[in-house]
């Protein structure tokens, strides 16, 4: 199949990139979608699903409202792939409980909480030292990853895998969108003066438990546990400044089960089924860079870190209505750099 000069050329396939793919097809744009290796086969794939503002902002920021946004946008967000594919997502709100490990722990939480309730958050006590946040969510990334494969081949979007972007600057179209995760700013010709971005790499393992045996998310600092609709209980997770490595090391499986008992007693003495790595996208700036490179074509939706699950839909929209008003600008022969 030959496919027409496209409008956007969108780079990187994860869970930002490919929703962004999907949203703008759907306002009839031509796009495609090139990714380094297979659609969401990096950071996207390795997420633990947590879609849990409370947990990941102190208080009212631009970032904090981003993924406010977008816990609120979930719902419709795998509704309307779901229903475009026939592919179940496996998404449930099941509410976090997040627990301090000492007073001090404790006060700080309460002082979160209600920073956090400022910006639309709830949360409430819930026992000895520990808060309830009901608003919270988990979906399986892979999940929406398939079903975005699936919505975006049905809108035409064309998707060229082990095919990456050697240079941005000989890409033709007229809007480019980088959302390659942490590769991003080092892609050859990537516009000068972005953000860095770099790997952080995180280890999970995985249990199988029985279905519909856990409840809520249980959060006691970095240490969390999730279990997605088929039993399979999640557990993370580290912090590791190790460049593009992905191995698994088992001295630090051995430390995070460790961690995930003390959470969650009823694990001791079960062995995890499943460990595995991922490379969150960091980025050298407060917050992801998420909007137009002024005067550009390019168009930035990288650095989403600990929270790229939960940021896709809201980042997707903000993307998509920016190209649209920009693209339209332009057929109507007005001046688009502002
Ligand atoms: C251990 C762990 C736990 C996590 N848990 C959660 C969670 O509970 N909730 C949550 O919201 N987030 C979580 N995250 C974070 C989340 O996974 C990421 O923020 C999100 O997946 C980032 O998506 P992305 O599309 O920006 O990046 P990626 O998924 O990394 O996608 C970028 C893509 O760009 C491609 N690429 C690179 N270079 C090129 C090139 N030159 N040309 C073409 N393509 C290229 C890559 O191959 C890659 O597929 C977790 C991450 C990890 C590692």
């Amino acid at each position: 199949m030959r496919f027409q000069q496209p409008d956007v050329i969108v780079v990187g396939a994860g869970i930002i990139g490919s929703s962004i793919a999907w949203r703008l097809a759907q306002h009839g744009l031509r796009v495609q979608l090139r990714e380094a290796g297979r659609m969401g086969c990096q950071a996207s794939s390795a997420g633990a699903g947590m879609l849990a503002p409370g947990g990941e902002v102190d208080g009212p920021s631009a970032f904090g409202d981003l993924l406010v946004e977008s816990l609120r946008l979930y719902p419709d967000f795998v509704g309307e792939l779901s229903s475009a594919t026939g592919i179940q997502i496996d998404y449930h709100q099941c509410g976090a409980i997040e627990t301090a490990a000492s007073g001090n722990g404790w006060i700080a939480l309460q002082a979160r909480a209600r920073a956090q309730a400022a910006m639309g958050v709830r949360s409430e006590v819930r026992g000895d030292h520990s808060l309830f946040y009901p608003d919270d969510a988990i979906v399986d990334p892979i999940g929406v990853l398939s079903a975005l494969r699936l919505a975006c081949l049905t809108l035409s979007v064309e998707i060229l895998e082990e095919s990456p972007v050697g240079r941005l600057d000989a890409l033709d179209a007229a809007a480019i969108v980088l959302a390659a995760g942490a590769w991003t700013s080092s892609i050859v010709g990537a516009p000068a003066g972005i953000p860095k971005s770099f790997p952080v790499k995180g280890h999970l393992i995985g249990y199988d438990l029985l279905q519909g045996s856990f409840g809520p998310i249980r959060r006691c600092g970095h240490t969390y546990l999730l279990q997605r609709g088929n039993g399979f209980t999640v557990a993370g997770s580290t912090t590791e400044l190790k460049g593009f490595d992905t191995s698994v090391d088992a001295a630090i499986v051995d430390q995070l089960r460790g961690r995930a008992e003390a959470l969650y007693p009823p694990l001791k003495g079960l062995t995890p089924v499943r460990s595995w790595t991922g490379l969150r996208p960091g980025i050298d700036a407060p917050e992801p860079s998420i909007g137009r490179l002024a005067a550009t074509r390019y168009w930035l939706a990288y650095g989403h870190y600990r929270n790229g699950i939960l940021a896709a839909p809201a980042t997707a929209a903000r993307i998509t209505a920016g190209i649209t008003s920009s693209l339209e600008t332009v057929s109507r022969g007005l001046p688009n750099n502002l």
